[in-house]
């Protein structure tokens, strides 16, 4: 049987381009904490439309110092849908706070507006909003339900850099908006994330939250011409390279074209699917723009009479680089012994979680490849 050469698990494009940039920081006088963080930074928050973007070292680091920003102390609760990367909820914890899960709609897996109200108690804080896929989330009802609790919204976009909700580009959706820079993201600077937001004093304190609490950098000392700093707040070493930043930049202005082939790609994956009993794709929502971070179908198992098992494998070894995207979060054994998670906590999560299986999608597929793709799921 024909295996799949050209859709390798190299998740990342880089280029001569990329690479040039790279050198050419290596070669100059910053290696971390230059000209090239600030400049990534205003690339970002104007690719955006945010008034301040804040680089860091990974998507993780960005839910952290989001986390700081709105101060999040123990006792505290923090919504969070049960299907999700484990980081969404870990940074939560890193704070002390508590995430409380909420279930996912059964037809896109985003966070369902109306299971929230049950969860918010006394102690909830802030709701964390994850735009699963790609796809923005629901942002009126969240906004509507944050406004009438008073809670912070924070979004985890780390999906969908490219997105775009109402009209509105993801990025400007929520009080804090958190991005990820990691090679299997739409774009990379091999690790590395975002915030963006419109609260200044919230940059000003993640600045400062990267930089293990202190208020100045390096490069502002420099610049001074002074040595004295003092340490303000217990902060982490969350900084994100100059060499990195520079690779960031010339990933970001390719970024519109990578984002309309991964809709190309999706378009042709929902023809094909269309009258298909087998495979089902996801919800699109209307008014939304869609970053196609991944492309999840639901299987019918039941009236295939096959499992997930089989076909991941077989898909595996004929070269399609299948995924399950992901465990509901609490039923991870830190969830479940450490939160004492019970099975049934949320029933669709647990239910489509049984069903999912992401599709590759990435601007380096070919229409055949895509076909390729196609075939090999239709085999079953
Ligand atoms: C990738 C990802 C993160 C974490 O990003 P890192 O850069 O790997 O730390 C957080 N949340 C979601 C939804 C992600 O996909």
């Amino acid at each position: 049987m024909n295996t799949l050469p050209i859709v390798s698990s190299k998740a990342q494009i880089v280029d001569s381009e990329d690479i040039r940039a790279v050198v050419e920081t290596l070669q100059s006088d910053w290696l971390t904490t230059g000209p090239q963080v600030e400049a990534f930074e205003n690339d970002f928050a104007s690719f955006v439309g945010a008034k301040e973007a804040v680089a860091v070292n990974s998507g993780t680091a960005a839910l952290h110092a989001s986390m700081a920003a709105i101060d999040i102390q123990p006792g505290d609760e923090v919504v969070v849908p049960a299907i999700t990367f484990v980081a969404t909820a870990n940074a939560i914890v890193y704070e002390g706070g508590t995430p409380v899960f909420v279930d996912v709609d059964v037809e896109t897996l985003l966070i369902d507006p109306q299971k929230i109200e049950e969860k918010i108690t006394a102690k909830t804080k802030a709701i964390v909003a994850v735009d699963y896929a790609g796809q923005p989330c629901n942002y009126d009802a969240l906004q509507a339900i944050a406004i009438k609790h008073n809670l912070f919204l924070i979004a985890d976009a780390c999906h969908a850099i490219g997105g775009v909700y109402k009209g509105k580009k993801v990025g400007t959706l929520a009080d804090l908006n958190t991005f990820s820079f990691h090679p299997v993201k739409n774009i990379t600077t091999g690790e590395g994330g975002m915030i963006t937001t419109d609260n200044e004093k919230f940059a000003r304190e993640m600045r400062c939250f990267r930089n293990h609490g202190i208020e100045t950098d390096h490069h502002q000392r420099a610049q001074k011409g002074t040595w004295y700093y003092e340490q303000k707040i217990l902060g982490f070493n969350y900084r994100l390279t100059d060499f990195q930043c520079a690779l960031g930049r010339v990933q970001l202005k390719k970024l519109p074209a990578w984002i309309a082939r991964r809709q190309k790609i999706a378009r042709q994956f929902d023809q094909a699917f269309l009258n298909s009993g087998f495979v089902k794709p996801l919800t699109k929502n209307s008014e939304i723009i869609h970053a196609y971070h991944l492309y999840v179908v639901k299987l019918n198992f039941r009236d295939y009479s096959i499992t997930r098992e089989q076909v991941f494998t077989m898909l595996r070894e004929k070269g399609v680089q299948v995924n399950v995207h992901y465990l509901p979060v609490y039923l991870h054994p830190f969830y479940r012994e450490k939160y004492g998670a019970a099975k049934r906590l949320c029933p669709v999560a647990e239910q489509v979680y049984e069903e999912i299986l992401s599709l590759p999608v990435s601007p380096s597929m070919s229409d055949t490849d895509v076909d390729f793709v196609i075939d090999q799921l239709f085999e079953f």
